[in-house]
């Protein structure tokens, strides 16, 4: 007899409004780098989420007006009718499947420089542009609050056209005009729009009633609201006006979306906010409040807890984004009974930096993210094999575990040899450093599925030398064999080997994740300016050594500002007592000291320690492919991962995928085929 599933009650329809969601799945708004320059990309990105099982997909972030242009980040677009074409793909590759369909409109305020459109950013005061540029957002007045009003009802109109289900009005993450309303840091004005709560609330109140009055007859309309924004009495909190919003509000929006802002706060990485649900505290009340359907996020992979959240009446559409990236299949997955299958996000953020570099998101989880139309990359399909040749992968770190399993897909008959005792390589050795816990994730979720198929082997404790390799007689070898961080000093700001380090007790990255640490007071010097630095500084810290952090750059770990993790980083640095010198380089080092330069100033100092972690740049040991070179000039090797260019996990685990993708394809790598672009349609004569 058929088991019942426990995650039915997941499956269940939800009335929103107008409209009915097919499951409680939700992929809520998020950011993806495709926006309105990549309509096609985008389109095929989100189709993917319906296609695996979400009940309602969104759109990203969705500009109103060019009074609120994002540029030079690529989000949505819907300015005027012009922009449903391209919004319609996205529509049309999401309805094919089932879903709803949702769009975030949005008026960005101060949060928008406006580079592109070169209007004037409008706020409720004369305020300071949010991203540095050194401009202030002018102070609306009644005509420009009536304008507002008016963009987003055509924008809604214009939604409806293009065939959205849910049309959003956003006050959350910082980011948004009717958010920036509501908050007395912001608005202080003196008439009918400010003041008391009643009136902050008037613009969300005035946008709610006119999209309905516009739209919902056939949209349904969604307040997503920043409840708290963790700043305690300095912000909105949760339990003081945030309830008072909802209280006020509670019977206009048709779903309530909530969350915690600013995007920093909600968005948070494991290293910060290791549990899942992390913000279910602040958007508790919410449902019991409104009665209406509510959807919040909180990186929620695990489907005990989704139906612990809708049978306790405290959501009914279980939010995500980042688990949707990391799997787009987590719905049907849990539907199938197969959740030992889902590929848990590790909170690492790399999805949120292609967003801030203004790149099409990617994922160290799902190479396959952002690819579903350059590449056309699936994430749950491949092409069978092309032969009934054997193949070598060397090396069990991410790059070498994702390309055994995709090639294991492909059904090819795969070995993997690992030098050492555990399958994971980096992601196993990272995941030992204070915060990274959930990184072993990349190797467990690989390690669950190689070990669910026939054809694929794995050899531990198996060091390949290239006459192993050869005697193993594979038809071709895929060299994953990693990078080790280097001992010497060289990186970004030395080219050549630092002086004195030999009388220097000296540690890596590696020596820490290996246990091999440091005694005593300890410099760690940062000249790779990644997450590393900042994390060993973290680790040992932990460890109640002397931490003096020196580091070439002006903040701790400048990537980290990608990931939204630089603050917390540097403030938790602070916290543990570590000692910050920043903008130096290491210019010495010599029996229970260092030297260092300001890069700026030059003025030297000297720093009493009696260990040095050095954390520059890594280093490729290429003898094993030289020797097979040499010894077998004729056998397919190709090597991938850290063994080609170090980089992120989330570069290695796409290395992996990509050469086990191309290994006997018809459908080459050509630049033509990697370089597929959205061009735009130019007329066929110059007008100028
Ligand atoms: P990547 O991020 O590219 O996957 P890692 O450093 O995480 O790189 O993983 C490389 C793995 O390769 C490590 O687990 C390491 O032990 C293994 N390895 C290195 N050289 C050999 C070798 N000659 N034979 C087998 N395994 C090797
Ligand atoms: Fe999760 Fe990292 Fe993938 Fe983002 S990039 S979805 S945080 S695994």
């Amino acid at each position: 007899m058929l088991q019942p599933n426990p995650y039915d009650v997941l499956f269940e329809e939800v009335q929103i409004g107008p409209v009915t969601a097919p499951n409680r799945f939700y992929q809520v708004p998020h950011a993806c780098g495709m926006g309105h320059l990549r309509p096609q990309a985008h389109a095929a990105m989100r189709e993917v989420k319906a296609l695996g099982g979400w009940g309602v997909v969104c759109t990203e972030e969705t500009e109103i007006h060019p009074s609120s242009d994002l540029s030079p980040y690529s989000e949505q677009r819907l300015w005027d009718e012009r922009d449903i074409p391209a919004l319609s793909l996205m529509v049309e590759a999401v309805k094919r499947h089932g879903a709803l369909v949702g769009i975030e409109l949005v008026h960005n305020g101060h949060m928008a420089s406006n580079l592109f459109s070169r209007l004037p950013a409008l706020a409720p005061a004369d305020i300071q542009l949010d991203d540095g540029y050194p401009r202030m957002a002018r102070r609306m007045d009644k005509s420009d609050i009536r304008e507002l009003r008016r963009w987003h009802r055509r924008a809604a109109r214009n939604a409806k056209a293009a065939g959205f289900d849910i049309i959003y009005v956003y006050a959350g993450h910082d980011m948004a005009v009717p958010q920036h309303f509501l908050l007395p840091r912001y608005n202080q004005r003196s008439d009918e729009y400010g003041g008391s709560l009643e009136n902050r609330a008037r613009l969300i109140r005035e946008l709610l009633s006119e999209t309905k009055d516009e739209v919902g007859d056939r949209c349904a309309v969604a307040l997503r609201l920043g409840l708290d924004e963790r700043m305690g009495a300095d912000g909105m909190q949760a339990h003081e006006e945030g309830r008072a919003v909802v209280e006020l509000l509670a019977d206009i929006p048709d779903l309530w979306d909530v969350n915690v802002s600013n995007w920093q706060n909600d968005t948070v990485s494991t290293r910060f906010e290791p549990d899942e649900g992390y913000e279910v505290d602040q958007m508790r009340f919410v449902r019991e409040v409104t009665g209406k359907p509510t959807v919040g996020v909180g990186r929620f992979t695990s489907p005990d807890l989704m139906v612990r959240l809708v049978r306790g009446g405290v959501l009914d559409l279980i939010g995500a984004a980042r688990p949707s990236i990391a799997d787009p299949y987590l719905p049907n997955k849990i539907a199938e009974g197969r959740t030992d299958a889902i590929r848990e996000c590790i909170g690492c953020n790399i999805c949120a930096s292609s967003d801030k570099l203004g790149v099409p998101i990617r994922c160290t989880q799902n190479p396959t993210m952002g690819e579903e139309w350059r590449r056309g990359w699936h994430p749950e399909s491949i092409a069978q094999r092309a032969s009934d040749a054997e193949v070598l992968v060397v090396g069990a770190g991410p790059a070498g575990l994702e390309c055994a399993l995709q090639l294991g897909r492909r059904g090819y008959r795969v070995s993997v040899a690992e030098a050492t005792g555990e399958f994971g390589g980096r992601s196993l050795r990272e995941s030992g450093l204070k915060g990274l816990t959930a990184w072993r994730r990349v190797a467990d979720n690989r390690l669950y599925e190689l070990s669910q198929m026939a054809n694929v082997r794995l050899y531990r404790e198996s060091p390949m030398s290239a006459g192993d390799i050869v005697e193993t007689e594979s038809a071709a070898v895929f060299l994953a064999t990693g990078a080790r961080w280097r001992g010497d000093g060289t990186g970004r700001t030395h080219f050549r080997p630092v002086q004195g380090l030999s009388d220097i007790a000296v540690f890596t990255p590696d020596d820490v994740m290996a246990g091999n640490l440091p005694v005593g007071p300890v410099v760690i010097y940062d000249d790779d300016q990644g997450y590393m630095g900042g994390v060993i500084a973290d680790h040992l810290a932990g460890k109640s050594l002397a931490v003096t952090f020196v580091t070439t750059a002006s903040i701790v770990s400048p990537f980290t500002t990608l990931t939204l993790e630089q603050h917390r980083i540097q403030s938790s640095l602070i916290a543990a007592g570590v000692k910050l010198v920043l903008s130096s380089k290491l210019v010495a080092a010599g029996r229970g000291t260092v030297s260092t330069a300001d890069i700026y100033g030059g003025s030297r100092d000297e720093i009493a320690c009696t260990g040095l972690v050095l954390v520059t740049a890594r280093d490729i040991d290429r003898s094993l492919s030289a020797a097979l070179k040499r010894e077998a000039p004729d056998l397919c090797v190709e090597t991938i991962g850290d063994a080609l260019a170090p980089g992120l996990i989330a570069d290695a685990t796409f290395s992996g995928h990509l050469a086990a993708r191309n290994f006997e394809s018809d459908v080459l790598e050509t630049e033509a085929a990697i370089y597929r672009r959205e061009m735009p349609a130019l007329p066929a004569v110059n007008t100028l």
